[in-house]
């Protein structure tokens, strides 16, 4: 039986997952930690712990649902913020190979700490993703790029494909009301295919994954520098 601590086990099973107890109790430990550092760091809009067990962690976790992750698989999360959507997926899949991402420290900061507490294994980086995707150890060495809420599908794909190692994937977890098609020409220019776009319910709210494979090598002038991206995407 698990204990329930305000974030109640049946949301879990009202969206097909389950659960053990040692995952749930690191939600509730991440939960809490989030609350009280967001009082003096801004990380989230949202804290009330069952908005953060819905908006947060299941929306993160659902990726399990619609995407194939092999065991081991390395990960790198483009714009993690707060952690979203790696950290919950490494709680709910410990075997996954993790790198935090994200240009602001403040966060990479509170990362640190959450993992530390959480006794989770991550590699951090401060950068920005059209910086550090340059580097020769970075650049197309990851089973995954993923990325939530951080950009439009078409910067976004210049952020996250590069990082992907051919064969592997780059996964966008997006709200219902951006037309994804408007991207699909960087997605190719990158070296990738849009394989799989999924409509689905988090509660009474609608989202969208959209899973990109990489299919060629990512041409070497992509990413293109910060004020070239942002003057003109692809
Ligand atoms: N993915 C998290 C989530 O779903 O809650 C955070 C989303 S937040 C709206 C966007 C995050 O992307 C911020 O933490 C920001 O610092 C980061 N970010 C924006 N542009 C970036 C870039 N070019 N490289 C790395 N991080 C970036």
């Amino acid at each position: 039986m698990i204990p329930d601590y305000g974030l109640s086990c049946s949301e879990f099973g009202a969206v097909g997952l389950t659960l053990t107890a040692e995952v749930y109790d690191k939600l509730r430990t991440y939960s809490d930690f989030l609350v009280e550092y967001n009082e003096n760091v801004n990380l989230t809009a949202i804290t009330e712990p069952k908005e953060i067990l819905r908006k947060h962690f299941i929306d993160s976790i659902l990726l399990t649902k619609y995407a194939e992750i092999p065991d081991n698989s390395s990960f790198i999360d483009v714009g993690t913020g707060a952690g979203f959507p790696s950290v919950p997926l490494k709680i709910f899949r410990p075997d996954i190979k993790l790198t935090l991402l994200d240009s602001l420290n403040k966060r990479i900061d509170f990362l640190r700490q959450l993992c530390e507490r959480l006794e989770i294994e991550a590699e951090f980086i401060h950068g920005r993703a059209e910086d550090v995707s340059k580097k020769p150890e970075y650049r197309e060495n990851f089973d995954f790029a993923t990325a939530r809420a951080v950009a439009n599908m078409a910067l976004l794909s210049e952020l996250c494909i590069p990082f992907v190692k051919k064969g592997g994937s780059f996964i966008a977890m997006k709200g219902p009301n951006e037309d994804i098609s408007l991207g699909y020409n960087a997605v190719q220019l990158l070296g990738g295919s849009v394989v799989k776009t999924v409509d689905y319910d988090l509660f009474d709210e609608k989202r969208k994954i959209v899973i990109v494979k990489k299919i060629s090598q990512t041409p070497p002038k992509y990413p293109r520098n910060s004020s070239q991206i942002k003057k003109k995407t692809l």
